[in-house]
């Protein structure tokens, strides 16, 4: 159904057929009033390179439009129709029936169609909220009894709103039904009240049931500040009114939020609308001209963010991308942060290997599943054989490759030029600020050398890094001796101490040393009785 061509995080590059032809995503889907339109969907497809549009079929049946749906809004390219659920939502109930909707939707002959559901909302409670998914799955059901034969592809949308496990349940027994779209319903009040954190609830409660070969919509996406962490969740597809709805309020768009049109000056922008006018023109056209100026801005805001994220997901970067607009809203900080708990399912479903290094620039990029999947593998890893009994811990430098480290080096050369043949030989590990361990033995593995990391004391050693190492001795009980070679800096001086308690606790022999060790220190290392005080 969907040809996935390149994929970062949850998100896609992908595309899929619809009878009027190819829809590209990631994609915006710009909302077109269907009696009202501000810019003619034609211009939409010429000028703003929009392949797909969305409109109201419900209105449409209530303005008793009649006739194909491409001649109606004169757009050729695909066009998806929403069923008035939105309406059913706003004003409580709709004067349509489940099956007219189904019908009507096939005679306008629409590319991409939803069956009449019952949205939930952000206040329902939760029995309220159980009806609308039990009453959404009878109508799910109901449209492969009722659908003729078409080549409509139909959206099956997964309600539950803000109760996870109703979502989850939702999104779980649609996915059995054949659709060829799912929809995720009910973001818009999430999204006005800016509760960023719930929405990444939502879409997640429901991308995990749902097929990967299928596309996701997600209903009312609202702002484009949001669409990079969206498309990063997995959602293939949103619509947004909010070109529009920002310009009736002379209001203008921007990835990182919105202006009052009264605010901004000359040189605001540059694209191609606001290079026919300036800002002062802008502010002097009569209200209709303006209203479809700004929404023309808008509209290419929206794209231009799409085309971004394009890039960013190509280059492996979109991570870097959701983090970058985290400045713009405080709400974004929070919908990052409970990104954590879901850290197992990005790991799933993220790259193995990119082909730009792993960027580390503030504490949010340590929540990256590439962080995250080194820490899982440093569960299982067992060192190669044979089995050592001397353990080395030496302080990663921020960058790698770390066995390339200055410190090492000089440790490697003084090592060898001093060890005789009664030496023991040991197995090494790096201690990283960003990774925790990483064993000699696969400090080329991807990002482990492929990273960049600030070069000040940004980043702590944490508490977590001191479990991980609690962690990896309790497995290797072999390891009886312990040396550690660690930094000067005060971060790593707090180290040391915490790894002192640690294996005295354990049990272990040990001797901890700083980077700038003595030969006669390294030679009690060298000796084979070092621990025998
Ligand atoms: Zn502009």
């Amino acid at each position: 159904m969907i040809e996935i061509l390149h994929k970062d995080l949850l998100a896609r590059i992908a595309r899929f057929n619809t009878k009027s032809g190819v829809v590209h995503t990631p994609t915006f889907i710009p909302v077109v009033h269907p009696t009202r339109e501000l810019i003619p969907p034609r211009k939409m497809f010429q000028e703003f390179n929009c392949q797909i549009i969305i409109t109201n079929a419900y209105l449409l049946s209530k303005a008793k439009c009649e006739g194909k749906i491409h001649d109606i809004l004169d757009f050729p390219g695909s066009i998806m129709t929403d069923s008035g659920a939105y309406q059913l939502l706003t004003y409580g109930d709709v004067q349509i029936t489940p099956t007219q909707i189904i019908r009507f939707q096939e005679e306008i002959e629409t590319d991409i169609a939803v069956i009449l559901d019952i949205p939930t909302g952000g206040n329902a409670t939760y029995s309220e909220a159980e009806f609308t998914v039990e009453e959404t799955l009878k109508r799910a059901n109901d449209l492969f009894l009722k659908r003729s034969e078409s080549k409509i592809l139909w959206v099956g949308p997964i309600q539950g709103g803000t109760y996870p496990n109703l979502v989850e349940k939702s999104a779980r027994i649609i996915s059995q039904l054949g659709f060829s779209i799912y929809a995720i319903g009910s973001p818009t009040q999430l999204m006005e009240q800016y509760q960023f954190n719930k929405l990444v609830e939502l879409v997640l409660a429901a991308k995990r049931h749902l097929p990967s070969n299928k596309p996701v919509h997600l209903f009312g996406a609202g702002h484009p500040l949001i669409f990079p962490l969206i498309v990063a969740l997995g959602c293939d597809m949103f619509d947004s009114a909010a070109y529009a709805l920002f310009a009736r309020h002379d209001r203008i768009l921007s990835p990182e939020g919105t202006y009052r049109l009264a605010d901004i000056q000359d040189g605001f922008c540059n694209c191609a609308t606001c290079s026919r006018y300036t800002v002062s023109e802008m502010k002097k056209l009569e209200k209709n001209m303006r209203v479809q100026v700004l929404a023309e801005h808008n509209l290419r805001v929206c794209q231009d963010e799409i085309s971004r994220i394009k890039l960013a997901i190509r280059e492996g970067r979109l991570w870097r991308m959701v983090e970058s607009r985290l400045a713009s809203h405080p709400a974004l900080v929070d919908a990052m942060y409970s990104l954590q708990s879901y850290r197992p399912f990005f790991e799933k479903f993220s790259p193995v290997t990119k082909k730009r290094a792993l960027y580390i620039t503030s504490p949010w990029s340590l929540y990256q599943p590439e962080v995250y999947r080194h820490k899982k593998r440093m569960e299982r890893f067992s060192p190669p054989e044979p089995e050592r009994t001397t353990l080395l811990l030496f302080s990663a430098p921020q960058n790698g490759p770390y066995h390339l480290a200055k410190e090492y080096i000089r440790f490697q050369s003084q090592y060898q030029a001093l060890k005789t043949e009664s030496s023991e030989p040991f197995d090494t590990v790096f201690v990283s600020s960003i990774f925790g361990l990483v064993p000699t033995e696969i400090t080329n593995l991807y990002p482990l050398a492929q990273n960049l990391v600030p070069q000040s004391d940004l980043f702590e050693i944490d508490s977590v890094i001191i479990e991980q190492l609690g962690g990896y001795l309790a497995r290797l009980q072999r390891y009886t001796r312990i040396i550690g070679i660690f930094g000067k800096s005060s971060k790593w001086q707090s180290f040391t101490r915490k790894c002192r308690r640690l294996l005295s606790k354990l049990g272990r022999d040990f001797r901890l040393f700083t980077t700038d060790f003595s030969k006669a220190s390294l030679k009690s290392i060298v000796s084979k009785s070092f621990l025998e005080r």
